[in-house]
């Protein structure tokens, strides 16, 4: 039997309605797009949606108490809320570079998280 599935291109500002038709699992049509970024977009979104995670960390002796860590890569979307979770037991000091790996291989992704900026000392 033919499903329907519907998603939002978020590529670019024209947000096109995507409309994917599969049939045990294959996809038979997708529609609605203005160009194969979408195309390819919703068929990930069907077989295997990811999401960046973006969260903040503790911080020891920081001049903020917490520091934004952003994922090196997309990691499979039911991951991201145990990844949020793992990183609320996270604590670090400071100072921190930008770019610092702050935790690797999240979740066994592949994916580590780093500073998304500089965070000095507290003195
Ligand atoms: S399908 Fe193409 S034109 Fe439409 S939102 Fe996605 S990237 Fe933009």
């Amino acid at each position: 039997m033919r499903k329907k599935h519907a998603f939002t291109c978020i590529h670019c500002p024209l947000s096109c309605s995507l409309e994917l038709v599969e049939e045990g699992g294959v996809v038979v049509q997708v529609s609605g797009n203005e160009c194969e970024v979408g195309r390819r977009y919703a068929e990930e979104e069907f077989r295997d949606p990811r999401r960046m995670v973006t969260t903040t960390v503790r911080v020891r002796n920081g001049v903020i108490p917490l520091l934004p860590v952003v994922s090196t890569k997309p990691i499979p979307k039911p991951l991201v809320r145990e990844a949020v979770r793992t990183l609320a037991d996270v604590e670090v000091e400071a100072p921190i570079r930008e770019g610092q790996v702050i935790y690797r291989d999240i979740l066994g992704t592949g994916a580590d998280m780093i500073a998304s900026r500089r965070l000095d000392c507290n003195d």
